[in-house]
């Protein structure tokens, strides 16, 4: 983890681009709502944004983006297409769709949102990106919610390792296996739902964990991930809440302190399964 340049720290990604290590995440919002959190985040120091063909606000992110005033090279966007554009051609165009909503002429970061399995054309979804990262259409590439079978697939059969895998990830489905084995590859997890959609706010070892070193749930579980090399993208609309998402790099959390956190995982099945679900 290193810090360049800014409050939010960032990490290199294995195809050279430079990704702050927390990001806002944007669903379930619309655009209008979007566009102000974007605006609203940035003067927190956000600079990474996480939005999807699905959630229907990628425009609300361009928009939020262009009123900050920050220029375009000073912001990370994530974004995401669904399964119908699993093919070579398909992640062109799904690309193509993506920039002009975004309103940008490049993405930081495209992902295959679902692997999607019984469709079984994940792989040249991947193709697709790699031919994105080669003419500069994308900075990174990537997948969201594959699972090390998913990864190695793509992998052996493409001869290219993602950047990121996005999955969700928290104190209570801590992801082992998923983040060793990304870890061996040198993909960077990032964590989505990090603090279960609020769920993990009223666990007592979070609250106790909290209270000793004086900082808020949120704060406390947001910092384990960080501290553990994850990328977390917690979404909140509410200003206050935002910034608090966002004091999470002035402090640590001791080993023990991680231990007990990470001791509330429920298992891989407390997370969705994505060889059944997806879009
Ligand atoms: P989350 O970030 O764990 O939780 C968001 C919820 O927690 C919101 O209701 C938010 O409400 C509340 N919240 C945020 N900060 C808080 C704080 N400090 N104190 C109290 N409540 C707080 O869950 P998520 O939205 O599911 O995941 C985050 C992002 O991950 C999404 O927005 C999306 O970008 C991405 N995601 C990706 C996938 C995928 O398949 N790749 C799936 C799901 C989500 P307020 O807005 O009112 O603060």
């Amino acid at each position: 983890m290193t810090n360049l340049g800014g409050p939010i720290p960032t990490v290199q990604l294995r195809h050279g681009a430079e990704m702050p290590v927390l990001g806002l995440g944007t669903a379930p919002m619309d655009d209008a709502e979007t566009a102000a959190a974007v605006r609203q985040a940035v003067e927190f120091g956000y600079r990474h944004f996480d939005t999807a063909e699905q959630y229907g606000n990628e425009r609300g992110v361009g928009l939020g983006i262009r009123d900050s005033g920050l220029d375009r090279s000073e912001v990370f966007v994530t974004t995401k297409f669904n399964r119908q554009w699993h093919s070579v051609d398909g992640a062109r165009q799904a690309w193509r769709a993506s920039i002009e909503r975004l309103g940008t002429d490049y993405v930081d970061l495209l992902l295959i949102h679902w692997p999607h399995p019984a469709q079984d054309r994940y792989v040249d979804a991947f193709r697709g990106l790699v031919e994105l990262l080669q003419d500069g259409s994308v900075r990174a590439i990537g997948t969201s919610n594959f699972k090390p079978a998913h990864i190695a697939r793509i992998v052996e059969e493409t001869g290219e390792v993602p950047d990121v895998n996005q999955i969700e990830l928290s104190p209570y489905t801590t992801r082992d296996a998923s983040r060793a084995d990304s870890a061996a590859r040198g993909i960077v997890t990032e964590s989505y739902s990090p603090i279960k959609r609020g769920g993990l706010l009223t666990d007592p070892v979070v609250f106790e964990v909290a209270e000793a070193i004086g900082r808020t749930p949120a704060q406390t579980v947001l910092r384990w991930h960080v501290q553990q090399g994850l990328v977390p993208i917690p979404k909140s609309a509410n200003p206050q809440r935002m910034q608090e998402n966002a004091t999470i790099f002035d402090f640590e959390l001791t080993d023990e302190q991680l231990g007990r956190i990470s001791a509330l995982d429920r298992g891989e099945a407390a997370a969705t399964d994505s060889d059944t679900v997806g879009h």
